[in-house]
C-alpha cells in the first residue's frame, strides 16, 4: 500500500497538515506514516532526554488515533537523529508517495519564510512535498 508520510514536531501548525494528509491518504486509498525525530542537536542529559521522548510518544499516539479514528491506515515512527535527514531517509525508504507536513512547527519566528526543516525537506526531496500553513 502507497503511503504518506506525515513529519510531525506535536505543534499546532504539524496538526493542521494531518488533515490535510488525512484527506489526501482517502482520496489516493494511502496509509499515513507518523514520524517524530528526537533531534540529536539537543545535547540532554538522560532525564530531560526521557521526558521528551514521552512527550512525543504522546503526541504521536494522539494522531494516530486521530488518523485511524477517520478509518485510514496508520503506522508510526520515532527516531533520533537530524529531522531533515531522518525525513528523507523514511520518505526514500520506498512506497512513500508524498510528504505533508507544516510550513512552521514549534519553535519558529513566523516572519521566516518556512521553518529551517520544512525548508531543507522541500529542498531536497525526492518525493512531493505538501506544505500546509496554519489554518486559523
Ligand atoms: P525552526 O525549527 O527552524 O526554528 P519551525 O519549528 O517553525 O522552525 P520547522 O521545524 O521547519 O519550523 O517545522 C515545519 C514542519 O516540519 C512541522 O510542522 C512538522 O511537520 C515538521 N517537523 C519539524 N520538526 C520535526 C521533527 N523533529 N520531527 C518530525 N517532523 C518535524
Ligand atoms: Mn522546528
Amino acid at each position: 500500500m502507497n503511503k504518506i508520510l506525515f513529519p510531525t514536531d506535536g505543534s499546532d501548525i504539524a496538526e493542521c497538515a494531518l488533515e490535510v494528509a488525512v484527506d489526501l491518504a482517502k482520496a489516493k486509498n494511502c496509509e499515513v506514516v507518523v514520524l517524530h525525530v528526537i533531534d540529536d542537536k539537543e545535547r540532554l542529559g538522560p532525564s530531560a532526554h526521557e521526558t521528551l521522548k514521552k512527550i512525543a510518544e504522546g503526541f504521536v499516539e494522539n494522531a494516530k488515533k486521530k488518523i485511524a479514528e477517520s478509518g485510514v491506515k496508520t503506522t508510526t515512527k520515532i527516531v533520533e537523529g537530524k529531522p531533515h535527514e531522518e525525513i528523507l531517509k523514511v520518505a526514500n525508504e520506498g512506497d512513500v508517495e508524498l510528504i505533508v507536513m507544516g510550513t512552521h512547527g514549534a519553535t519558529g519566528l513566523p516572519r521566516a519564510l518556512l521553518g529551517s526543516v520544512a525548508d531543507r525537506v522541500v529542498r531536497t526531496s525526492t518525493r512531493p512535498v505538501v506544505l500546509v500553513p496554519k489554518v486559523e
